[in-house]
């Protein structure tokens, strides 16, 4: 297919092609967005990521993404230290945090074991954790992983491990989505919040 536009356009299409959510359709709308709006959006965002690329680091202690190390989240002396809220990636720890779920710290596994696609103990950030669990100072981990067979065998593995640390390990709740109808769950999710529920 011969191209519309130049080797430069046709370049940063191909690399917002890449972004999660962005097909190539989208993507060339996006590129002749930011062209027409060369001042107002597409500078300040080469300049924004020039930023990210020179400022953003990975937390020693937990993982997280900040422009300080350590994070913002391990820095800050009013955070829970007793305890450590496990999570897969980096999108987890922002999203509890967008909730204001809990006032602890954070630990990044980088993924969840998933022997189909080859993600083993090795590949993630687990001898990290159970050395940070064995601090007399830390009293619970816990799990916030996902539902899946993988976030789960995930979990398990992890509460084995930390079987010799003296910690409480706990999970998330499984069950009603919040403003979420009944009669709208599918069966696992309905009989896992009927086997966890809680006195009232
Ligand atoms: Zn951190």
């Amino acid at each position: 297919m011969p191209a519309a536009a130049g080797p430069e356009i046709e370049r940063l299409i191909q690399l917002l092609a890449r972004l999660p959510g962005l097909g190539p359709r989208s993507a060339r709308r996006a590129a002749l967005f930011l062209i027409k709006k060369r001042e107002a959006i597409m500078a300040p965002l080469a300049a924004a990521l020039q930023n990210a690329i020179e400022k953003i680091e990975v937390c020693r202690t937990c993982g997280n993404i900040d422009t300080q190390n350590p994070c913002t989240v391990c820095a800050d002396p009013r955070r829970d230290g007793s305890a450590i809220v496990v999570v897969a990636d980096v999108a987890d720890l922002w999203a509890l945090e967008r909730a204001h779920a809990i006032n602890a710290r954070y630990h990044v596994l980088g993924g969840t074991l998933s022997p189909l696609d080859g993600v083993g103990p090795d590949d993630l950030s687990i001898d990290a954790l159970v050395e940070r669990a064995s601090d007399p100072d830390v009293k619970e981990v816990v799990l916030a992983l996902s539902a899946t067979v993988d976030g789960q065998s995930t979990a398990h593995y992890i509460t084995d491990l930390l079987h010799e640390a003296n910690v409480k390990v706990t999970r998330l709740a499984h069950g009603v989505p919040v403003g979420g109808e009944l009669d709208y769950l599918d069966e696992g999710t309905l009989a896992a919040a009927m086997r966890s529920r809680t006195p009232f």
